[in-house]
């Protein structure tokens, strides 16, 4: 399906500043306590919501982010520092930028509990009072049943930084004739054609070594009974260009053990119990909210992401406290997939709830709720210098409360092209800078 041409895909995917008309906030009145939002996570929703926060208040509430991390690395366009077309430093974004242009306020820590409207800091400093406390934690990984497994010597590079580097060094020292085995995590999951994008350029790496020749592989288990998105783009590229190399085995009902020291994974793929032994093994697993969520019991929906209206982000559950990005879940967030596209969208939309409701404004004012928007896109790189997309946008559907599919607005392309590639670093740019900058 392509029900858009790459045209108005590109003008429909220009990030977008205002999801509805945001009402400007006076200052606090000389001496009175301007409101707290704590936000938790700088990743895509976090550092979106603390700058439009700042930005849309007139700089009238106060905002506080806590990450552990100084700096944060972002999983979009990851897969060009797995393949050498990027540096780690070329997505990596440090929190002090949002400091400096917009003064939100930045803490280095770790949040692990909530507690009368304060959170609690994993270094044991003084709790952080909120008025309105915002989680944007993104993923967790489902890997109790894994005793042997050790992402130091299996990277997932599910969350970039590290893993990412861990990931490409591997693959960089495996030989033509190595076999690279990873997996496909049941959905939902973050970035729904990440893996099968992943496939392909661990596949074009092992191609450029001369894997045809050599009988490298690159074995992709999938926990879903087929590819999930772009199928006819991916299972074009898995048995056109990448036919002698890939080898696709889908409907894995479940993954039973990973020995990472041995590289080897056990997997029951219908109903039959097998084993592979690899060179490099990309565990990918079955993913879920951040653990602060599950700590929190937030975990409600499906005993994996945090319960929210769309409306606002709040949780269902209320108690000013709202969730953004890849934790946040329900039945009403329909099938707004898990991206940092739609985590930005999503941060603004929240972003300008709280606003309203220190505005002591009605959320569901028509001109408001006939207005909330929210969008994504992916572009996965085939090759190395071909790309593909794939976007979709939603609007909240006021009879069934609950957001539903722009249908004019899915698309994706037909094919890798080079054009698509130069169009995914516009893309990414404008993303990472509305995000980060
Ligand atoms: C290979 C790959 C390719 C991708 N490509 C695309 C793409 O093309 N387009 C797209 O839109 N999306 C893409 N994505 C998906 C995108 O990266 C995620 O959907 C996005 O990062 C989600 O944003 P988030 O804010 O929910 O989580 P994150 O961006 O992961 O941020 C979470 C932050 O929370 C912090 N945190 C967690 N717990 C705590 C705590 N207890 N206290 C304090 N801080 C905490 C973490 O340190 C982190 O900084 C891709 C992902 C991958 C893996």
């Amino acid at each position: 399906m392509n029900t858009i041409n790459r045209r108005d895909f590109i003008k429909l995917m220009g990030i977008t500043t205002a999801a509805v008309a945001t009402p400007t906030l006076g200052r606090a009145a000389g001496g009175s306590m301007a409101p707290q939002v704590v936000v938790v996570g700088h990743g895509f929703a976090g550092s979106t919501v603390a700058k439009y926060l700042r930005m849309w208040s007139n700089q009238s509430i106060d905002v506080t982010v806590v990450d552990p991390n100084a700096s944060h690395v972002s999983c979009v366009m990851s897969n060009l520092v797995v393949n050498g077309r990027l540096g780690l430093s070329d997505i990596t974004f440090e929190h002090a930028l949002l400091q400096q242009q917009y003064g939100v306020q930045f803490i280095q820590d770790t949040v692990i509990g909530v507690e009368n409207n304060s959170v609690l800091l994993a270094s044991g400093g003084e709790p952080l009072a909120y008025d309105y406390l915002v989680l944007a934690p993104g993923i967790g990984f489902e890997i109790d049943d894994y005793a042997d497994l050790d992402f130091a010597q299996t990277p997932h590079a599910w969350i970039a930084g590290e893993q990412t580097t861990i990931l490409k060094q591997q693959l960089d020292a495996v030989s033509a004739g190595g076999t690279v085995v990873m997996t496909v995590p049941k959905a939902p999951y973050r970035c729904p054609p990440g893996p099968y994008e992943r496939a392909c350029v661990i596949a074009d790496m092992m191609k450029r070594k001369g894997a045809e020749g050599q009988g490298g592989k690159v074995v992709v288990l999938d926990m879903n009974p087929k590819i999930i998105v772009e199928e006819h783009m991916f299972s074009t590229a898995f048995n056109g260009i990448y036919g002698n190399i890939i080898q696709y085995i889908p409907n894995v009902t479940s993954i039973d053990d990973v020995h990472s020291a041995s590289k080897t994974i056990t997997f029951t793929e219908n109903g039959v119990s097998q084993q592979l032994n690899a060179d490099v093994l990309n565990f990918i697993p079955v993913q879920k909210a951040g653990k602060i969520i599950e700590d929190l019991e937030l975990n409600t929906v499906d005993d994996r992401w945090a319960d929210i209206n769309p409306v606002s982000y709040e949780l269902n559950a209320g108690g000013d406290i709202f969730v953004i990005g890849d934790s946040s879940g329900g039945a009403n967030v329909s099938k707004q997939p898990k991206s940092g596209h739609m985590a930005n969208s999503q941060a603004k939309v929240c972003a300008d709830a709280i606003i309203r409701k220190i505005a002591g404004q009605d959320l569901y004012a028509t001109e408001r709720i006939s207005n909330i928007t929210t969008n994504s896109a992916c572009y996965s790189p085939i090759t190395l210098n071909t790309a593909t997309w794939l976007t979709a946008g939603f609007y909240y559907d006021i009879g069934l409360g609950k957001m539903l599919p722009v249908q004019a607005s899915l698309g994706q392309a037909e094919l890798h092209s080079n054009d698509h590639y130069e169009d995914m670093f516009e893309w990414s740019g404008a993303l990472l800078s509305d995000t980060f900058m």
